[in-house]
């Protein structure tokens, strides 16, 4: 896809409904189009718009060996509900080879390397077949989300990014999931807006960012969506 028609898609596309760019997106891209997701509010709309649609998309979970039992489950229920596969993505490395490479706990000492190997990695080889990815990327969320467009080229990992809730706030999310009986994870009940890993995920207090939990505020992303 050339860098002109990304550009005239991008504009196209800006302002249309997040089922209106994943039809574009699966019609252009699928079967070579991949979605991440760690069962997010966002993420968990947008595998119920998929399964709507029914064109082949790779959804796939990176599985960290650190996620709350809270969001496996709700995998399980998302994969029962819409009848679509979702696969597990881990580390190239075990939990075991790790721990012997880098120490116990490499998350306590550093959050970079840490989510460099067991996010950054395993989605770069797992979008690798692919043309495009899809994202649940909202802009409100972060200052590196704010300069991001519906749809994009993704230099880091070298292929085109679709993010269709772009435009969408916190309210349209849960309007959505409300309207459409979307599983979704129990912790956002309990005080977790932004959900990662349990080791580098709280729950925030009212009047705090949405994200001030991930990382304990450290940082804000964990490499996937940054554009550095
Ligand atoms: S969020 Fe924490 S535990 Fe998960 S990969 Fe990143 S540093 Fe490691």
């Amino acid at each position: 896809m050339i860098a002109q028609d990304l550009t005239e898609s991008a504009r196209a596309l800006d302002g249309k409904s997040p089922e209106a760019v994943l039809e574009w997106a699966t019609e252009r891209f699928s079967p070579k189009i991949a979605m991440a997701t760690a069962f997010g509010a966002e993420g968990c709309c947008l595998v119920a718009m998929l399964a709507k649609i029914g064109r082949p998309v790779r959804i796939f979970n990176l599985d960290t060996d650190y996620q709350f039992e809270e969001t496996l489950d709700t995998r399980r229920r998302l994969i029962e509900k819409y009848g679509v596969a979702i696969e597990s993505v881990h580390a190239r490395q075990s939990k075991a080879e790790i721990e012997a490479a880098h120490g116990p706990d490499l998350w306590k000492r550093d959050t970079n390397l840490c989510c460099r190997i067991r996010k950054v990695e395993p989605l770069r080889e797992t979008v690798a077949g692919s043309d495009a990815w899809i994202s649940a990327i909202r802009r409100d969320q972060t200052p590196d989300r704010a300069q991001s467009q519906v749809v994009e080229w993704d230099a880091k990992f070298e292929l085109v990014k679709v993010n269709p809730l772009l435009h969408w706030t916190w309210k349209n999310v849960w309007s959505y999931i409300h309207t459409n009986d979307v599983p979704y994870n129990p912790l956002h009940d309990r005080g977790y807006p932004s959900i990662g890993c349990w080791p580098c995920t709280r729950p925030v207090q009212d009047g705090e960012d949405p994200r001030a939990g991930r990382w304990n505020g450290e940082k804000k992303e964990c490499g996937l969506h940054s554009r550095g």
